[in-house]
């Protein structure tokens, strides 16, 4: 945190990983510097990267490779459920998700629920290409605790995604069982969640508790997995539970290509594909997962 508050041009700014890996960006400009009542919310210009935002020094969104995450967050679940119009995103105050989930016309209203007000006002000022669905008039966000917020509404949602921080500070309940009975009290009828489920080369522990609550309360649960240039470990995943939606409707491909949209990361085949886990991931989870229709059952 120190450094971060005298990160000067030419430095190069360093996210290290449970102080025994660390990765390195060189920087070209600091544009936003700033200790909010949460962490310290902080947004470069890198050389390779782009910008990028930094929360207690840890990476967020990276112009260069942020497409990865925020389409395979929204556009797995969106075109898996039959009719989304209701979404809620915990976390995400970049916008990015937002921005993928309202490239969808059916939907009528997306919530954010971001407890930090400080890193949506730095990226509507310095990241603009992420946090352009700020303007759009089907977008309410909503600065608030995220548990708090669950615990209390009374709307449903066809789809929650929770688009979190590692589970450190605000961000730790979001990865507790009373956090997820709430999700799933929040949930329409054939309502999906889908969650950011940490790294299994650095977060092995992690992922499995959030799996084990996750399948205390859903019927499906199944993970899958990107990969991309700024999480450490390069190897990441996301959950995804529900009580009656699967991943893979009949419907999928056909809605995918009707809808027109040109992504830069997400296509069918990664669709599909996200979901067969490398064997050291399947080993470690297979009990707690529901094994992919489409994969022979091995
Ligand atoms: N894609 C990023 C990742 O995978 O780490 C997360 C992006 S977004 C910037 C994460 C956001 O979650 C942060 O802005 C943080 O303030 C927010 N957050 C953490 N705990 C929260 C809570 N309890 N309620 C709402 N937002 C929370």
């Amino acid at each position: 945190m120190e450094t971060q508050n005298k990160l000067t041009p030419d430095m190069w700014v360093t996210e290290k990983h449970k102080d025994s890996t660390a990765m390195s960006f060189r920087l070209k400009q600091v544009l936003f510097s700033e200790q909010s009542p949460f962490q310290h919310v902080c947004v470069v210009e890198t050389e390779a990267l782009g910008k990028l935002l930094l929360n207690d020094g840890m990476t967020m969104v990276s112009e260069a490779d942020e497409f990865v995450y925020h389409e395979m967050i929204a556009h797995v679940p969106l075109f898996a459920h039959p009719d989304p119009k209701r979404v809620l995103v915990i976390g995400g105050g970049d916008a990015g998700t937002a921005r993928e989930v309202l490239r969808h016309k059916n939907i009528e209203k997306c919530t954010m629920v971001e407890i930090d007000e400080a890193v949506v006002r730095a990226c509507r000022e310095h990241i603009p290409s992420v946090s352009c669905a700020l303007v759009d008039p089907r977008l309410s966000v909503i600065i608030d605790d995220g548990v708090k917020y669950v615990a209390q509404t009374q709307e449903k949602f066809d789809v929650i995604l929770i688009d979190s921080t590692d589970p450190i500070g605000p961000a730790q309940p979001l990865f507790g069982e009373d956090f997820y009975k709430n999700i799933a009290s929040c949930l329409a009828p054939g309502g999906i969640v889908v969650s950011q489920a940490e790294s299994v080369f650095h977060g092995k522990e992690l992922q499995e508790s959030l799996l084990k609550i996750l399948r205390k309360i859903f019927k499906h649960l199944y993970l899958y997995n990107y990969s991309n240039l700024t999480y450490p470990g390069g190897l990441w995943s996301f959950s995804f539970a529900s009580q009656n939606t699967t991943p893979f409707p009949k419907e999928l491909i056909k809605k995918i290509h009707n809808s027109h949209f040109s992504f830069r990361y997400y296509n069918p085949n990664i669709h599909y594909g996200s979901f067969a886990l490398p064997n050291f991931q399947w080993e470690q989870f297979q009990g707690l997962l529901d094994t992919p229709a489409f994969l022979p059952s091995i």
